[in-house]
């Protein structure tokens, strides 16, 4: 059963091409679902409608079977339900942890909000840094007290804008992995933007790919992966290597082999080392050039090397 429907949503900023182009997008209850796209895609514009923030030219949103109402239509926009969380924390800068979490529960019965900010302290790890300020806390904890503060009203849904790009990576992944569990553990409905395809992998089985304001494509990593909707979806995942006399066909460099004898000649020009193989970059006698993996780490720059493939793994648009 769909839970959050997003239906034919259009959006042009005054004058400007649009923002948004015929987006519809159904996500379950409980379900996670990254939403992967280069910067000035939409993302952020998306987000803010979903959350009834921003208006939209036409389309409409749906939480359960309740109608998300935009700012023309709602004398305080925005809802309870749905918590919008973006990379700068926003935290207040003299208040606690503790107080930061709480702060929207001000309306409510002193008993119910301790013991609401005590649960997600736990929920978070966030206990022994109760009486802590901000700016004695990590960037990933700050972060967490941002989330924390955002899972205060029990929203059904979190919309996740590219929280953690100013985390470095070991950070990052780390917080995702715990973020991911919280998450599940409260099943609550989350959409997590992101540039980054490897952030996208952690947090979700779900990826949806955006570009112009379109979703291109939606399905597991594996199926987008395996048969991308075009050349950016396909892009995401590794370099291609266009095969020549074959247009709009590309192999990537993980299905490309290399031998010693017998296949397409090439010369090492560049050898890089990565943390699984050395990335070769080849050059043809047409003077075009090829991204491959060296698994062995057997040849050097200068060599020549000889590639085939499976015609099977050329991806074709
Ligand atoms: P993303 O989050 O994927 O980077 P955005 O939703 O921020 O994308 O932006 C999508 C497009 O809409 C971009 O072309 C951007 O310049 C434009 N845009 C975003 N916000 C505004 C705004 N408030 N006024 C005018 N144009 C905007
Ligand atoms: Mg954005």
């Amino acid at each position: 059963m769909s839970y959050l429907k997003i239906d034919s949503i259009q959006k042009v900023y005054q004058n400007d091409k649009p923002a948004i182009v015929d987006f519809s997008l159904e996500i379950p209850r409980g379900q996670i679902v990254s939403l992967v796209g280069e910067s000035g895609s939409g993302k952020s514009t998306l987000l803010r409608i979903i959350a009834g923030l921003e208006n939209k030219n036409s389309g409409e949103v749906f939480l359960g079977e309740e109608r998300i109402l935009t700012p023309k239509e709602k004398l305080v926009p925005g809802y309870d339900e749905i918590q919008l969380v973006f990379q700068e924390y926003h935290l207040y800068p003299n208040s606690t942890v503790e107080e930061n979490i709480g702060r929207p529960l001000i309306q409510y019965e002193k008993e119910y909000k301790k013991q609401r900010i005590n649960q997600l302290l736990n929920l978070l790890g966030l206990v022994e840094f109760r009486d802590k300020l901000p700016r004695q806390l990590s960037g990933g904890q700050q972060q967490k007290v941002a989330i924390g503060r955002a899972l205060s009203l029990e929203p059904q849904v979190i919309l996740l804008d590219e929280p953690f790009s100013s985390l470095d990576t070991i950070q990052r992944r780390e917080l995702i992995v715990e973020l991911k569990a919280i998450f599940r553990k409260l099943e609550v409905t989350v959409i997590f933007v992101t540039h980054d395809l490897d952030d996208a992998l952690q947090m979700t089985e779900t990826l949806v790919v955006m570009q112009k304001g379109k979703l291109i494509q939606k399905g597991s990593p594996e199926a987008i992966f395996e048969k991308p909707k075009n050349l950016y979806a396909a892009k995401l995942f590794s370099h291609l290597n266009p095969v020549s006399q074959k247009p709009k066909t590309y192999i990537r460099p993980s299905d490309v082999l290399l031998f010693k004898s017998a296949g397409t000649a090439a010369k090492v020009i560049d050898k890089q080392y990565l943390v699984h193989y050395n990335q070769l970059t080849v050059q043809f006698s047409n003077g075009s050039e090829w991204k491959v993996e060296d698994k062995k780490r057997v040849f050097a720059v200068g060599d020549r090397l000889y590639l085939q493939w499976d015609k099977a793994k050329e991806i074709s648009f």
